[in-house]
């Protein structure tokens, strides 16, 4: 029999230790803004070097080809290149002056190269990418008759080890750079031969630990790939002072927080990080969030059979969210192999969701796609590439 990480002290020592690590590290190149200030200048983001050229900005691209001793332009025709074409090697721009794309043919352009690829009969497809490291990451598409909505991954696994996931099982290797998160959303772009209308930051990994880069991959997908920020849902189960200084950027993305739990027990429960993060503070900073964004905060709440979705849970979430401007997204649980919660039936989804309605709580129920592409979080890669152990 597996043992459950929580029955092993030092485990849950190890991924305390790495929290602490990677929310220091954040807090030292991102120090926090006075909550107090009413409407505060948005930060700036952090440059990336260029290359790897995708991620960089029409300016950015012009100050590198100026600086390889090429005029202006060529910056234009290397951003449609990028963006517009999805090229692959720059040796291929036959715009380019023979000599210039000989020189250039092993400058890295930030694309991965497919590793797996899984299509569910709803449509759904999920990829395995493999990125210039060889680590291995997941990406969704998900398609309708009016969007084509993906699913990308902000880090390789994830610190969070989250009880009910695939990924936490997995751990932590590194965050992901901002063209790695770009090149997720042009690959579903290309499979697909349409274009991408909407992107949730809900794959692999907690964004809101990989800020920088993340910020930076929206302002691409937003500014060069064109997609609308109120596009983007950024997804976190919450990191203490993170979200506050998010709305510090003053984007128009959505917001969608983890909860899972109606009382700060059951998160723990669910959630280790929750422990250092109380419910009450958590609200708190959504309800800043709130004032200072204008816009409203989702609140995901996996639905797992017999343990969060009785009605005294409902009746603790509505009292939580009294007055507040958000929307409850439930998510019925996709059962995975490691652990064994399990999916409430029909009926007691039902009834949670008129529990929460009775309370004037804005709710929907997540529809499941692509649950024979293992479209549970790092499912597929966890199963083609034994990332849990
Ligand atoms: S649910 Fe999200 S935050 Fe939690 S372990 Fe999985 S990927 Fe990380």
């Amino acid at each position: 029999m597996r043992q459950k990480w929580r029955d092993r002290p030092h485990v849950k020592m190890e991924i305390f230790i790495l929290l602490e690590l990677l929310m220091s590290a954040v807090d030292s190149v991102n120090p926090v803004q006075s909550a107090e200030s009413d409407r505060p200048t948005p930060p700036q983001l952090a440059i990336a070097p260029v290359p790897p050229l995708l991620g960089a900005s029409l300016a950015e691209l012009t100050e590198w080809v100026k600086q390889q001793q090429q005029p202006a332009y060529r910056g234009k025709q290397l951003y449609q290149w990028l963006y517009q074409q999805g090229g692959r090697s720059l040796a291929d721009i036959s715009v380019f002056p023979k000599q210039w794309r000989a020189d250039l043919a092993n400058v890295p352009v930030g694309r991965s190269t497919l590793h797996f690829r899984s299509e569910a009969p709803d449509g759904t497809v999920k990829f395995l990418l493999r990125l210039a490291d060889g680590q291995i990451i997941e990406t969704v598409g998900i398609p309708t008759d009016k969007r084509l909505t993906v699913c990308v991954s902000s880090q390789v696994g994830c610190p969070m080890a989250c009880d009910f996931c695939a990924t936490g099982k997995g751990g932590f290797t590194r965050n992901l750079e901002r063209h790695e998160i770009v090149d997720q959303v042009l690959t579903v772009q290309e499979d697909f031969q349409r274009r991408v209308s909407n992107i949730v930051f809900m794959g692999m990994g907690e964004p809101l630990l990989n800020t920088d880069n993340v910020l930076a991959s929206v302002r691409s997908l937003n500014e060069d790939v064109g997609i609308g920020q109120r596009s983007i849902t950024l997804s976190t189960v919450g990191i203490p002072g993170h979200i506050r200084r998010l709305a510090q950027h003053q984007l128009q993305v959505t917001l969608a927080v983890s909860l899972h739990a109606s009382n700060q027990t059951l998160r723990e429960q669910l959630i280790p990080s929750a422990h250092r993060y109380p419910l009450t503070a958590l609200l708190e900073e959504c309800r800043e969030y709130v004032q200072i964004t204008g816009r409203r905060v989702t609140f995901e709440y996996i639905l797992l059979g017999g343990l969060n979705d009785r009605p005294e849970h409902a009746n603790e979430l509505a009292e939580h969210l009294r007055g507040f401007q958000s929307h409850v997204n439930l998510i019925p649980y996709n059962p995975i192999q490691e652990v064994d919660y399990q999916r409430p039936d029909t009926r007691r989804i039902q009834s949670f969701v008129e529990a929460l309605k009775a309370k004037h709580v804005a709710v929907s129920v997540r529809q499941s796609r692509g649950l024979a592409a293992d479209a549970a979080c790092g499912q597929l890669r966890a199963s083609k590439v034994g990332a849990i152990a």
